[in-house]
């Protein structure tokens, strides 16, 4: 890339800000981006360089930067109210949010709790699985059960479920971590099996485990049908099914994460849809604002929400944190959700689905070092096989070169766009991530 006129800028932000996930001495090779604005899928630097969004800025844009209708819903917001304490107190925005969330699961969900980030989302799922069952005198079921290669946040409580080495090892004394069963990663099938027979063989797993250790369990933590994280590992919905009756029949919580893959990312609003099953607890984040703001929501069902509906405060949910339904967070998802419904977006995306397969499909699919080109609605993946040290920041650099913002984890490459790319963004996306592939392996 050419010298930045912002290199002045660009030492500022790497003296003063301690970027996340950056190990910052690399900042003496790796760019950093200085951006000015967001318009659609594109982002533009300082420089008025551009960037095509190929990632929805770490999984959490939908409709595109500075989308004029959330503007609009924000700028009516704060005209009224910025924020109040949910504690004693509500506002329009989170009621109707509650509302609308609770329809969406057909109000088996009907119960919202909310918080500001999705590592806070697991941990009051953690917390109000294990509250449910001492509440319900079994104080004992209080450990977690999490797939290998799950992510569920950073902070110390979600790093009991998240097994991702490089995020916990350093802070293996303050952790208490769960049981960890294989994951149904369907690139894990040998010889003649099927995606739903990898699923159902993790799924004897699961079992195995339970039938031992239920009574000490509360709850199975899952990312549905993709665990995002450790690299776009794609599932079959089977899992889903075997797992929702394991717990049933242990008597254990199903937790769905769909932080990342909620919001219609994998085809279906929540990605649980598809294998026609409702969890104890879902968490949302990321998508649900829009891009917008940090807000996260734990919804749960009636039996949970009973437990502890009770004369003593102590047998009440009682976490908290200072900005608890946000109103312009809450707001800027109402206006997410009025998107979904006005543009039809679960079926549009079926389309744009379906162009983003054939491109990739065109564009890598011959590649003779790609491997497992998968895709789960808005979600595309591919796993590049002999590729060398430090592949992912030189294939971040070469993407960048040519106009495009993609991260790849480890050795796989994903895209994960804005629902909102036209075919000739789509078509773009496709052919530069070809090419900065080809400059990553020379
Ligand atoms: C991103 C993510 C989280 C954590 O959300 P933060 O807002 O980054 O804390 C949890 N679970 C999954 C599946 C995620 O993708």
């Amino acid at each position: 890339m050419s010298e930045s006129r912002n290199t002045a800028f660009i030492a500022r932000s790497l003296a003063a800000v301690w970027h996340p996930c950056t190990q910052m001495k690399h900042h003496e090779q790796l760019p950093l981006i200085p951006i000015q604005r967001g318009e659609g899928a594109w982002l533009y630097d300082m420089d008025g360089r551009r960037y095509l969004d190929g990632i929805s800025s770490w999984w959490v844009n939908l409709f595109g930067h500075a989308n004029p209708r959330i503007n609009q819903a924000l700028k009516d917001q704060l005209e009224q109210l910025e924020h109040v304490m949910l504690a004693g107190f509500s506002h329009g925005p989170v009621v109707e949010l509650s509302e609308r969330l609770a329809a969406l699961t057909g109000h088996r969900l009907g119960h919202a709790f909310y918080a500001s980030d999705g590592a806070s989302a697991t941990e009051i799922a953690l917390k109000m699985s294990v509250h449910y069952w001492r509440n319900q005198g079994e104080a004992g079921k209080n450990r977690f059960i999490s797939l290998a290669g799950s992510y569920h946040g950073e902070t110390v409580g979600a790093l009991a479920v998240t097994d991702v080495a490089i995020f916990r090892d350093a802070y293996a004394p303050l952790v208490r971590p769960g049981a960890c069963v294989p994951s149904p990663d369907a690139r894990l099938a040998q010889d003649g099996e099927t995606p739903a027979d990898v699923a159902r063989r993790a799924a004897a797993a699961l079992e195995a485990h339970l039938a031992e250790h239920a009574h000490e369990t509360a709850a199975l933590i899952v990312e549905p049908l993709i665990q995002g994280a450790s690299g776009m590992v794609m599932y079959d919905p089977e899992y889903l099914r075997l797992a929702r009756a394991l717990c049933d029949r242990y008597r254990v919580h199903l937790i769905a994460d769909e932080i990342a893959v909620g919001c219609g990312r994998t085809g279906t609003f929540f990605a649980c849809e598809q294998a026609g099953i409702w969890p104890d607890f879902i968490c949302l984040s990321k998508g649900i604002s829009g891009g917008y703001l940090p807000i996260s929501i734990v919804l749960s069902t009636d039996a949970i929400y009973a437990a502890f509906y009770a004369d003593e405060t102590a047998r009440g949910f009682l976490h908290s944190h200072s900005y608890t339904g946000n109103p312009l967070a809450c707001r800027a998802a109402l206006a997410t959700l009025d998107i979904f419904a006005q543009d039809d977006v679960i079926a549009r995306n079926q389309t744009a689905a379906a162009r983003l397969g054939d491109a990739f499909q065109a564009a890598v699919g011959d590649h003779p070092q790609v491997r497992h080109l998968r895709q789960r609605g808005m979600i595309l993946a591919f796993d590049v096989e002999g590729a060398p040290t430090g592949f992912a920041r030189r294939f971040f650099t070469e993407a960048l070169k040519r106009e495009l913002l993609l991260r790849p984890i480890g050795n796989t490459v994903y895209t994960l766009p804005p629902y909102i790319l036209s075919d000739a963004e789509i078509a773009f996306l496709a052919h530069q991530t070809r090419a900065a592939l080809e400059a990553s392996l020379d």
